[in-house]
């Protein structure tokens, strides 16, 4: 699974699927795999670079004669490729690499930037992701160490991948029957990832031949249960096994985890580090609507699908319209009699036509075949997504427009968003004042767009109900006009306990203080990951490390996994025992992650949603730019611990 192919046969390949891989390809990454084929970077001219195109097809902006001009030229160069027996030029010096990275982003990245894109686009398949535990010391101190993982999903296994490449023993504890976590629990029809699949999906392991750019809750699951077999980590997990507590032991210096065995019994194991990776978004949460537990038909959360309840023909109501609902409602509206959606609040819809597209064979067969073309797909995808949207979803603090917008950036978007909705519904333009929503953009999680959603709510057996509802009855839904909706289902798309951090375990620290006590429902990490009073304790996907719209959340897992391995290393380095973060350290990292999540659109005053938590603090997001947590993750700094 690398791009290091040039050792390989040469694959058959013909004329004509070359000419769809031509058609098929993004051409600003195929013009970067040409320099490394041929050595030659004459594309690289001002006509043929990339211009940013907001919600454009991704091929920057180029002229359809542009177009056939790049398609010419790789058509030539494969085929030389090919028939020189796979050579590739000399690899481009430093310098070229920097100015592909400025040319394929279409912007003269700013030079900060460099180092931390260069680590993503890892050329030479190094990153600093990859542990180096090499000197014997290392070596001898990971052999004595025991970590425990909480969680087989997408984090807890590459904490496992990066353990054990860094000889670290572990063992993993896992509460479900099988890997894969949020990509297991989720299947209600529809789910699929909403991230592009060639950037969520691990650094060192891509996939070549992900059928869609935005896969399916199914390809997703494989791939994390391929990941777990690769890398031989399922005999090191203890499946249908939940944690009931850890304590610390301040006279061992290590953690007693009691766990619930699949046959009920409890079961104690001692480790010197414990990693959280029980994720944010797994614990579903019902509505307190008055007389829920009333309703006489069938009801389930949509993480819970009751795929043995069969919808046809029947009056179904789905409450919530988040990521979940979005995704399953269209797919059920075919089944059922008729559909009721109840909103509270609209989401933002971002313009995104291939969300329910194959990936072609000719583009498959670029990216296994034409050497770092998925290289440079993935870092296109990277920058595109880093940056793309974070400065339209930050407050300009002179803004004096309408507060549905909070910058002239968040405005426009809002506009060009507006006006694509407009034109979805104009032949039911009832439904606009219903859809567009009344916070700014970015405030809420947006979700990509196709035309399927507005396609679904016009459907003749759908209703997109938005009076509030007032309370549940055994027959149905109560709004607040007094109108009783009688349903035969209720289905909830209502989210999860996102802010009850590792809810429901409980985790005492020094001095038998338990974390949820200490946290006081407001819970706080340095980076994401440590906590004062909980030495050798570690949180992947710990408070305020979601992203909204930059990035990928296996990025930030990557990053966290790193720094956790590196505060391993310092117990080693230091013969210490225990590793425990600063309280100033922590407090002081809090309040600047407070101060700038106030300045985005998901902070405003007004907005609500799970990114905040019963106190009205943003508890889950990351407010900076991402490579600010590139940065700040590379190595723990010593001295923002107590070594012990
Ligand atoms: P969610 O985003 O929290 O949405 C919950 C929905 O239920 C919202 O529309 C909310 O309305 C509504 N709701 C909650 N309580 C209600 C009440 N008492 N009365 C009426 N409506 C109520 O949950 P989700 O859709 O499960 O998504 C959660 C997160 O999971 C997403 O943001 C995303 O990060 C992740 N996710 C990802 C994917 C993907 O990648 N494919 C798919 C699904 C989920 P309000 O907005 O008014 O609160």
């Amino acid at each position: 699974m690398t791009d290091q192919i040039a050792a390989k046969k040469p694959p058959a390949y013909d004329a004509r699927l070359l000419t769809q891989a031509l058609e098929e390809a993004h051409l600003p990454s195929l013009m970067m795999a040409m320099v490394h084929l041929t050595g030659d970077t004459s594309l690289m001219t001002p006509e043929l670079r990339p211009v940013y195109v907001a919600f454009g097809d991704g091929q920057g902006g180029l002229s359809e004669e542009n177009r056939a001009r790049v398609r010419a030229s790789a058509r030539s160069a494969i085929e030389r490729y090919f028939d020189s027996g796979m050579r590739l030029a000399a690899a481009p010096s430093p310098k070229t690499v920097r100015r592909m990275m400025d040319f394929i982003a279409g912007v003269d990245i700013p030079e900060q930037y460099a180092p931390f894109l260069t680590d993503e686009l890892a050329l030479d398949g190094e990153s600093s992701k990859q542990p180096r535990w090499t000197s014997p010391k290392l070596a001898a101190a990971a052999k004595g160490l025991r970590v425990l993982i909480i969680g087989a999903g997408m984090s807890g296994l590459l904490a496992a991948i990066r353990l054990k490449q860094a000889g670290i023993p572990f063992e993993i504890v896992e509460k479900n029957a099988d890997v894969g976590g949020t990509w297991l629990e989720n299947s209600y029809p529809g789910c699929r990832v909403d991230s592009s699949n060639h950037l969520y999906s691990y650094s060192f392991e891509p996939n070549h031949h992900f059928p869609n750019h935005f896969s399916k809750q199914d390809v997703l699951l494989k791939y994390f249960q391929d990941a777990a077999d690769k890398y031989g980590l399922r005999r090191s997990i203890r499946f249908n096994t939940s944690v009931i507590d850890a304590r610390f032991d301040e006279a061992a210096s290590r953690w007693t985890v009691r766990l619930k065995r699949p046959d009920g019994k409890e079961e104690n194991v001692t480790a010197n580090a414990v990693i959280s990776a029980v994720g944010q978004l797994n614990r579903p949460r019902f509505p307190d609507i008055p007389g829920r537990e009333s309703f006489a038909g069938a009801s389930f959360h949509s993480a819970e699908w009751r795929h043995d309840i069969d919808l046809a023909g029947k009056r179904v109501a789905v409450i919530g319209t988040g990521a979940s609902a979005y995704q399953f409602v269209p797919e059920i509206a075919g089944q059922a009699k008729d559909l009721l959606v109840f909103q509270r609040t609209p989401p933002w819809l971002l313009p995104t036509p291939n969300y329910h597209h194959d990936v072609g064979a000719g583009k498959q067969w670029l990216l296994e075949h034409i050497p770092f073309y998925a290289k440079w797909y993935r870092f296109w995808l990277f920058w595109m997504s880093s940056d793309g949207l974070y400065p339209a979803v930050k407050a300009d603090p002179s803004w004096s427009g309408p507060p549905t917008a909070i910058s002239q950036r968040n405005q426009e978007m809002r506009n060009v968003i507006v006006a694509g909705l407009k034109h979805q519904v104009v032949d039911k333009p009832d439904l606009i004042d219903k859809i567009v929503p009344t916070y700014p953009l970015g405030g809420k999680r947006a979700l990509r767009d196709n035309g399927l959603w507005t396609a679904t709510l016009k459907r003749d057996n759908v209703d997109l109900i938005t009076t509030p509802i007032e309370r549940i009855t055994p027959r149905g839904i109560v709004t607040k006009d007094q109108v009783e909706h009688a349903v035969d289902v209720i289905i909830y798309g209502t989210g999860f306990h996102a802010s009850r951090f590792l809810w429901p375990m409980k985790i005492y620290g020094r001095k038998g203080i338990e974390l949820h006590e200490q946290w006081q429902g407001d819970a706080r990490a340095y980076l994401g990951m440590t906590v004062p009073n909980f030495p050798n304790f570690f949180c992947l996907y710990g408070p305020n490390t979601n992203i909204v719209v930059n990035g990928s959340i296996i990025f930030f897992s990557e990053c966290s996994v790193r720094y956790i391995i590196g505060c391993l290393e310092l117990l080693a380095e230091k013969d210490a025992r225990t590793i425990e973060c600063k309280r100033g350290i922590h407090d002081a990292f809090n309040r600047r992650v407070d101060d700038m999540n106030k300045q985005m659109a998901w902070g405003m005053p007004g907005v609500t949603s799970w990114y905040k938590n019963q106190l009205g603090r943003v508890s889950q997001n990351w407010p900076f730019p991402l490579v600010d947590y590139w940065k700040a993750t590379l190595a723990p700094d010593p001295a923002d611990f107590e070594l012990n």
